[in-house]
């Protein structure tokens, strides 16, 4: 670093006020504008705007600022529906007009393959957003603890252990908030004890409500430490009375110290242990703890999107890599010769082999290994896919499995990404024998800052 950069980062400190124009949207919502050439990252505030801001880190290369006052208002800026929003953790762009969120999404994964990728007019497409972004999450997963002596149950506060208590949260659907809040009432009127993270005492730790948007079914899961629930039948009996649109409820244990919602064992209070859900013409029969993607209204696009992109004539050997419980490799399935799915976690696998039975689907398998170990492996037996799925975690593609794509290469890689940066760093490297052809940002989470995207490479 040069002398005189340094001088100059020692100019900004913690609780210094500045005024500051906003130039972008960060990854994780926040605002980002530049204090003599250092970057600050504003809490809530939006791109165009000039604000008065104090800051509360700083760090090597950037700084953290709480919003004091928005000097110039952004058009975008909208008052946030949720009562809650400044303290809890779960969205970070309500106060971003929707249609803003929308384009700002889709200038994120411009500007990381601009930046990573080195392309300078990437073929990003708009944003596929919903057409109502409220009560699209099929499945609240609130930690219960006590407040002032009254059993509450929400999210925690961003970067805390605050649980903030939520009457009601307008991105979820209206069935599992109304599951969630009687659940609530009827733990505390029978008294069964919360669950002390600290102390390590009491029994309810979660409470999971799921509904299933293809057919209104319902599933209640209790998470507790210990295996015996005080009062279980009453429970069990008023939750029944209260709330008839369950089909089944569900206890899972965790008796560990872990930040892990779910134990190993599950037992089935009441009902089904299953609901059944649709997307397409596809049906899953869901167990408590078992994945299915929490937006299936935008599921449904990105799967289509994927589709498109791999554009299958039926002759297709397909690759589902990350494949989870295989719901992309069975939506491709119908349109392809044969679809092969890989995916670390061998429950997923059982989940996945059970769902393309379910529907039927035999020219579908699934593997558990690692798709950095499994695809290269499977190349050196002579296995040659057309079209390879990726849909990796927030890390990116392993660089062995790049290497593979590389050595392997099928005509197309169809790349469902959540994170920009992982996304364009990849693509930099698959460039090599690949072509960027289209990339197409799909909205799964609206008022988070979330961004998802569906890119096809083409080999060169
Ligand atoms: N495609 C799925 C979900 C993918 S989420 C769907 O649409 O529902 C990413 C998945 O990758 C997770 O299920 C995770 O367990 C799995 N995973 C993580 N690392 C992996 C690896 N190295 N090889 C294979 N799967 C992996």
């Amino acid at each position: 670093m040069k002398p005189y950069q340094k001088e100059q980062d020692a100019s900004i400190r913690v609780g210094q006020q500045m005024t500051l124009t906003i130039k972008s949207l960060g990854i994780n919502g926040e605002g980002i504008g530049y204090f003599k050439r250092k970057i600050v990252f504003v809490d809530k505030a939006l791109p165009g705007e000039v604000v008065h801001a104090q800051v509360t880190e700083v760090k090597e290369k950037y700084a953290l600022a709480r919003l004091l006052r928005v000097v110039e208002k952004s058009k975008s800026r909208t008052v946030p529906p949720c009562p809650v929003y400044e303290e809890c953790g779960g969205c970070s762009l309500q106060h971003m007009d929707y249609q803003a969120q929308l384009a700002s999404k889709k200038e994120i994964v411009i500007e990381s393959l601009r930046k990573y990728a080195r392309l300078d007019n990437p073929p990003v497409a708009d944003t596929i957003g919903m057409d109502n972004p409220w009560g699209y999450r099929n499945k609240a997963q609130f930690q219960v603890g006590k407040q002032d002596g009254k059993l509450i149950a929400g999210l925690y506060q961003t970067g805390s252990h605050n649980l903030v208590n939520l009457e009601g949260c307008q991105v979820q659907h209206d069935a599992t908030s109304q599951i969630v809040q009687a659940a609530k009432q009827i733990l505390e009127e029978l008294g069964i004890p919360v669950y002390d993270e600290r102390k390590r005492t009491g029994v309810i730790r979660t409470i999971v409500a799921r509904v299933a948007f293809g057919t209104g079914e319902t599933q209640l899961t209790l998470v507790t430490a210990t295996p015996d629930i005080p009062r279980v039948k009453e429970l069990i009996l008023e939750l029944r009375t209260r709330l008839p649109q369950l089909v089944g409820i569900t206890q899972n244990v965790n008796a560990q110290k872990t930040s892990l919602v779910f134990g190993d064992k599950t037992i089935s209070l009441w009902g089904k242990p299953t609901i059944a859900e649709k997307l397409g013409d596809l049906s899953f029969a869901l167990s408590a703890r078992a994945f299915f993607q929490l937006n299936p209204e935008q599921t449904k696009k990105l799967y289509d999107q994927v589709k498109n992109a791999a554009q299958l004539t039926g002759k297709e050997l397909v690759l589902d890599l990350y494949c989870g419980t295989g719901t992309i490799g069975l939506w491709l399935a119908p349109y392809a010769r044969e679809v092969r799915g890989i995916e670390l976690i061998p429950e997923a696998v059982e989940d996945a082999k059970r769902n393309a039975e379910h529907n039927q689907i035999d020219n579908a398998s699934f593997h558990v290994g690692r798709a950095e170990q499994l695809m290269p492996k499977w190349a050196k037996q002579g296995v040659r896919p057309d079209v390879v799925v990726v849909d990796p975690p927030r890390t990116g593609l392993d660089n062995a499995l790049i290497r593979s794509l590389l050595d392997v290469t099928p005509a197309r890689i169809v790349y469902v990404s959540c994170n920009p940066s992982t996304l364009a760093k990849d693509i930099a490297k698959l460039q090599a024998k690949y072509k960027l052809v289209s990339v197409q940002p799909v909205d799964m989470f609206p008022h988070t800052s979330h961004v998802e995207a569906v890119s096809l490479l083409v080999k060169k």
